[in-house]
């Protein structure tokens, strides 16, 4: 009955031994993936984002992993929507922010004090109502400077347009930074952007990917930096793989990039590792 009410109303599912095990698939993720939050199973790996200006690190974006006991190294893919089919969005998306800007403290503590932590949010994060009220507890509880937080959302969020400009101004009002991620491939109204207080626009990594054989791409890409410069957003490319597309994309005026050819999500102490690297490469 639920399996046909999840697919819309006056909906028939003929029952089988497949959706027993998905009950049971589901109801063992569920109980896991709670003993996950309190066995510190739950990992946030972190990427570099880069300025391609200074080719400093401005900041990192918080990725979610599950050392799993059995299955290893889960993904987010594989952890995101089933939180949300089990209605454990929000506390997940509250461990993977405390988490953040927990660790951000530190390392702006430990010499790094301009530092920035990106977070993902889920979009039934976004649509509940609690988002702006657990952003704002975190960052008390943690002592961090508001603007050193940007929360990523994603276009298809937006839809609803009055929910989304209600929460962005409360968000906005704490003085936390926004980005769109994903940008280019959802549904984009040009309207929010003049009117959503936003400050990044992320490209996906889906322009940047063919960047160097595909003049479309090259169109595509220059158009949305000059659309955002015009509003004064930045923009930051991810999916960076190669040199070749870095200075392709610093040629295009992209402020900032991300990718597999800086680092790939690392953990916490790697990624430490690496801050103390590349600011001594600068000294
Ligand atoms: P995203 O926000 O678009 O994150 C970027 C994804 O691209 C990450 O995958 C990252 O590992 C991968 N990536 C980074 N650089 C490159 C590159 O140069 N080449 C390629 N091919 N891939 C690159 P990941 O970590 O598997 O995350 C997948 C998605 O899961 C994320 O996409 C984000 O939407 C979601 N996600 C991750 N962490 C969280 C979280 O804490 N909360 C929520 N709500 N969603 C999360
Ligand atoms: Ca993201
Ligand atoms: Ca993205």
């Amino acid at each position: 009955m639920y399996r046909a009410k999840e697919q819309g109303k006056n909906n028939v599912i003929t029952y089988n031994s497949n959706i027993e095990q998905r009950i049971i698939d589901k109801l063992t993720f569920e109980v896991e993936l709670r003993n996950a939050i309190e066995n510190d199973e739950l990992v946030l790996y972190y990427q570099p984002q880069i300025d391609l200006e200074t080719k400093e690190i401005v900041g990192a974006e918080a990725l979610l992993r599950w050392n799993h006991p059995t299955l290893g190294l889960i993904f987010p893919g594989d952890i995101i929507p089933f939180a949300e089919e089990m209605g454990m969005a929000d506390e997940l998306g509250e461990w993977v922010l405390q988490n953040a800007c927990h660790q951000l403290k530190y390392w702006q503590d430990s010499g790094f004090p301009s530092l920035k932590v990106a977070v993902n949010i889920s979009p039934q994060d976004f649509l509940k109502n609690g988002l702006v009220e657990r952003v704002k507890q975190v960052l008390e509880m943690t002592k961090l400077e508001p603007k050193s937080l940007e929360l990523e959302i994603t276009e298809s969020m937006t839809m609803d347009v009055n929910h989304a400009i209600t929460i962005l101004e409360n968000l906005n009002e704490l003085g936390v930074q926004i980005a769109i991620d994903d940008f280019g491939i959802g549904y984009s109204s040009l309207n929010y952007l003049k009117n959503f207080p936003i400050h990044h626009l992320k490209i996906d990594r889906s322009f940047v990917n063919d960047i160097l054989n595909d003049q479309n791409d090259v169109k595509i890409i220059s158009a949305i930096v000059s659309l955002a410069h015009g509003l004064n957003l930045d923009v930051i490319a991810e999916g960076v793989e190669t040199k070749e597309q870095a200075d392709f994309l610093s040629n295009l005026h992209c402020d900032q990039v991300q990718g597999y050819y800086y680092s790939k999500p690392v953990k916490p102490g790697e990624f430490e590792e690496i801050l103390r690297l590349g600011f001594m490469k600068h000294e």
